[in-house]
């Protein structure tokens, strides 16, 4: 029914739209219907939130009512049944219109909701799965510490187990979505001795007795998002609300953060497509030495150079997306897709304010806040350095050694 909506609301939008003929009709609709969602709600408050670090409430739930908000699940538990490439052209094409949207978005789709998707129970999946689907309520997923981010298998949030249930105790850092959640993917040890063998993974529902948010963080980029501590103080939970098997904890983070990162990629990518776009269009109003930008041959070059690495990236992102959808291994693909997107992001929104000169350098145009959004997608999910280790490592083992 959302897929009929998807495609009944997307009208004719072509400018600046990639590779457009390669994509289904299906995926076209979904990039267009987006597209047109983020130039008409997302892109006149953009710079407004992310000044005032407001939570695009109204925003999401419309993102909610278009079926953005749980793309990959099932039409049975409320989702829009959509494939991972409808959700990589949807991420882009919300987050060219506003990063903040975006990372709230993939949040909700690929961090919190994918892992119940694939690893909850059928009680679970309807209690915490469809209500989440229509943008109303969000979820978030508490893996980092404030004492390991990179290395996540040395989680020190333990779950302790008790008659009927655990009782959490730990810290969670830099939780996007911490402040508007109402439930939480989290992640804590049930058996230290085993090491990341003995992390296991929770639903928490919020609010909960025990559990105390931090101060919301004061960020670079991306600052429409919220992103806080969850304190765990004897947070008693029920045995039911376990995720998966004791133990599969470190297993369902790493899956879920493989999907996540194809996710990221795409958010990458709108923030450099919306960079290329702001810049061609200065380049092309603006004159000097009695020509406009777009005439001389060292601007070209860099539009050439932003061009090459967005559409590079983006063919990177559609790949892992495409080889999940065929149940295929993407480990290094996603990983491989998020460093280069991402740094693609870093590279275009850098070249954007250049070619704007000092107009790039102040809030009245777009290009500096897509600057400082992109520095987020070089760290989050995996930071640039782990990327390499994640390809590394595949590679090798693919090459027999
Ligand atoms: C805005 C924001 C939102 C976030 N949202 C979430 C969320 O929703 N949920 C969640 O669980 N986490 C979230 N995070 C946490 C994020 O995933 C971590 O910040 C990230 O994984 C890096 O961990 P760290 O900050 O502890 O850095 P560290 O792990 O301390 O790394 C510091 C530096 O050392 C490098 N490094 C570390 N280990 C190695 C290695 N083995 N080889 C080479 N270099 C290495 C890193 O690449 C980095 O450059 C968020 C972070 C931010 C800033």
């Amino acid at each position: 029914m959302i897929l009929r909506k998807i495609l009944s609301l997307s009208k004719s939008s072509k400018r600046g739209i990639a590779s457009i003929s390669a994509l289904s009709e299906t995926h076209q609709a979904t990039q267009k219907t987006c597209r047109d969602f983020a130039e008409a709600e997302l892109k006149p408050i953009a710079g407004k939130i992310d000044q005032e670090h407001t939570y695009p409430t109204t925003q999401i739930k419309k993102m909610g009512d278009l079926g953005l908000m749980a793309i990959t699940v099932s039409e049975e538990h409320g989702g829009a049944g959509l494939d991972y490439l409808a959700y990589a052209i949807a991420m882009e094409e919300i987050s060219r219109g506003c990063a903040s949207a975006g990372v709230i978005m993939s949040v909700n789709n690929s961090l919190y909701l994918g892992p119940i998707n694939e690893w909850g129970s059928a009680k679970q999946k309807q209690e915490f799965i469809t209500p989440f689907t229509t943008g109303s309520k969000v979820g978030c997923f508490a893996l980092s510490e404030p004492g390991n981010g990179s290395d996540a298998g040395a989680a020190s949030t333990v779950a302790k187990a008790v008659p009927g249930g655990y009782v959490l105790n730990g810290t969670k850092a830099w939780i996007t979505n911490g402040y508007e959640s109402e439930a939480a993917v989290v992640f804590a040890t049930t058996d230290k001795s085993l090491k990341h063998k003995g992390i296991s993974a929770f639903i928490v529902p919020k609010p909960i007795p025990g559990l105390e948010l931090g101060k919301k963080e004061d960020k670079l980029g991306i600052r429409a998002s919220s992103t806080c501590l969850l304190i765990f103080e004897d947070c008693k939970i029920d045995h039911e609300n376990m995720l998966g098997e004791a133990g599969s904890g470190f297993k369902i983070a790493m899956k879920s953060l493989d999907a996540g990162r194809i996710g990221i990629a795409a958010q990458a990518l709108g923030i450099a497509q919306a960079s290329l776009e702001v810049a061609v269009d200065y380049a092309s109003k603006r004159l000097a030495f009695g020509k406009p930008l777009t005439k001389l041959q060292i601007i070209q070059g860099k539009l050439a150079e932003m061009a090459v690495q967005l559409e590079s990236a983006r063919l990177l992102t559609w790949r892992a997306a495409w080889l999940k959808d065929h149940s295929k291994a993407y480990t290094k693909e996603a990983a491989m897709a998020k460093l280069a997107a991402s740094e693609a992001a870093t590279f275009l929104s850098h070249q954007c304010i250049q070619i704007l000169g000092g107009m790039g350098y102040v809030t009245d145009m777009s290009a500096e806040r897509h600057y400082r959004d992109a520095r987020i997608t070089e760290i989050y999910e995996g930071t640039s350095e782990i990327q390499k280790l994640v390809i590394a490592g595949n590679l090798i083992k693919e090459m027999g050694f």
